[in-house]
């Protein structure tokens, strides 16, 4: 029989089946995605957020624990487990090292993402280039993976693991037939359940219009997280964490595709103009604080909105301040006319602009600082970057929320164990995605998810394997679980 069955195949899938081969135990990860797609939404990511005491490598400055803990501490507004968000930032002190052990590059904070060089390490080659090195890896320290292979159920006696269940499959042109996958220990690492459709129609309800609130959200990453172990899991008594409704969700091009759109559908200009939505109002501060900080709290917003859909407005001035875009912005020489092309009321719309020009202070504008270019006798206010739209052409951009993960899951320790009533289960453990609510209750700071994923994928392996009484050689993630 299997040691250690690890179900999911992106980061903290990979980090738990690594950590718990490099400790002896015998390894099969089970992922849902056929291998063109393995690596889930891990494989759209771009770096992982990284304390520092002084200069490290592609790190500049420092990046201290408590400063890490406060940027936290700010975003969540306090919804986090003290306890494991310090485990999280410890860990990601010192995990490069190991992730480089196992073939994964980094490379200086690009362009267009300045902000991050001192907080965020970038993997060279993007998340995929990640993903591919740590699948090649744990094939070549003999870890077992099989793709096409999604679970459908645990089965479990009490709160102790016994099996996994593949249901019956349709697989290139082939019937598979349903399987029982028996194991001594197992780590969940399958994802939230942003890509349940009716799980998310469930959480938002309806808007307006009577509409699915949730059929106007578009999936950021992949369409294999459906949720279906964590359901299954709640409904077999597993302490749970979190508001289904709480998400990593950001404003994207509203042409983006419903699934695996990744970063490049983005749209990082909101700081540089004015959001308005389909009334031409406008609803929220497009200048509180440092884009890297505030992205993901904009898909909420939109989604918060008539239609659940908004419209990102700036001027010639913004043009090469930020990111591009993969579709191109509507153009327009007058603010009329790109009312009329985005389909906003045009006397509406102009006259929110004019309102918003008029209450801009002059000052000194600079887009790497919290600047003072603000408004003032206007709601809501713009706190930086605030310069009027003065300069043509302007352009728009249609938003939609983008969802990049769910934050609901499974309530969890520093030992990584998935619990029931309270009590920790002795075989069955749980990272990444499906845990990431214990750390991230709402809200976001960039490189966050990759930290929570690597330091609790490495935890979850390393415990797995240690319940069977196999132990990792090195001793630092299994201390860090003990002096959190
Ligand atoms: C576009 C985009 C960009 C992002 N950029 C960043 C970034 O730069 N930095 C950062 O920190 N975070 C980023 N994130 C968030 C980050 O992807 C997640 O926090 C992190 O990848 C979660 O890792 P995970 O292993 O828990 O989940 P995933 O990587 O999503 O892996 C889940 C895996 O489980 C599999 N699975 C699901 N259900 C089953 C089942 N029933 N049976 C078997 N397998 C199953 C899936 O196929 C998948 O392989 C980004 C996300 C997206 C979508």
């Amino acid at each position: 029989m299997i040691d250690v069955l690890v179900i999911g195949g992106g980061n903290a899938a990979l980090c738990a089946a690594l950590m718990a081969r490099e400790a002896g135990a015998s390894v099969l990860l089970l992922e849902a995605a056929p291998r063109e797609w393995r690596g889930g939404n891990s494989q759209h990511t771009r770096n992982l957020r990284c304390m520092h005491d002084a200069p490290q490598d592609v790190l500049v400055e420092s990046y201290p624990e408590e400063e890490f803990w406060q940027d936290l501490l700010k975003v969540t507004g306090g919804m986090t487990d003290e306890r494991l968000a310090r485990l999280v930032i410890r860990a990601s002190a010192t995990c490069r090292d190991w992730m480089r052990s196992h073939g994964v590059h980094f490379q200086p904070s690009l362009s267009g993402a300045l902000h991050t060089a001192r907080t965020n390490a970038f993997f060279m080659g993007g998340g995929k280039a990640l993903v591919n090195a740590y699948f090649r890896s744990a094939e070549q320290l003999g870890v077992g993976v099989r793709y096409n292979a999604p679970v459908s159920h645990i089965e479990l006696d009490g709160d102790r693991f016994v099996a996994a269940h593949i249901g019956p499959r349709h697989v290139n042109g082939r019937d598979l037939p349903a399987e029982r996958i028996e194991a001594r220990a197992c780590v969940l690492a399958a994802g939230g359940f942003e890509s349940n459709r009716e799980w998310l129609r469930e959480a938002w309800g309806q808007n307006e219009r009577g509409e699915w609130t949730a059929d106007n959200f578009l999936i950021r990453g992949t369409r294999f997280n459906t949720g279906v172990l964590l359901r299954g899991l709640m409904e077999q008594g597993a302490d749970t964490i979190g508001d289904p409704t709480q998400a990593h969700m950001v404003a994207i091009d509203a042409r983006a595709p419903l699934y695996d759109g990744g970063i490049c559908t983005r749209i990082d200009c909101v700081s540089l103009g004015v959001v308005v939505n389909r009334s031409g109002q406008r609803f929220y501060d497009e200048g509180e604080d440092f884009w890297p900080k505030r992205y993901a709290i904009w898909g909420r917003l939109v989604a918060q909105q008539p239609g659940q859909v908004g419209f990102s407005i700036i001027d010639q001035k913004a043009l090469g301040r930020f990111m591009p875009p993969v579709f191109a912005g509507t153009k327009a020489n007058t603010l009329g006319e790109l009312a009329q092309q985005l389909g906003l009321p045009e006397g509406e719309f102009v006259a929110t602009v004019q309102a918003y020009n008029a209450a801009c202070q002059v000052g000194t504008f600079d887009h790497t600082r919290l600047d003072d270019c603000h408004t003032q006798g206007v709601q809501p206010v713009k706190s930086h970057w605030a310069r009027p739209l003065d300069t043509p052409p302007f352009y728009g951009y249609p938003l939609r929320p983008g969802v990049t993960f769910t934050y609901l899951g499974l309530r969890t320790d520093h030992t990584a164990a998935v619990h029931f009533a309270g009590k920790p289960s002795p075989n069955l453990f749980v990272a990444g995605e499906m845990m990431a609510g214990n750390v991230l209750g709402k809200g976001y700071t960039a490189g966050v998810g990759m930290s929570i994923g690597t330091a609790f994928g490495r935890i979850a392996g390393t415990q797995a394997a240690a319940a069977l009484g196999y132990h990792h050689p090195s001793s630092e993630i299994t201390h860090d679980c003990a002096t959190a």
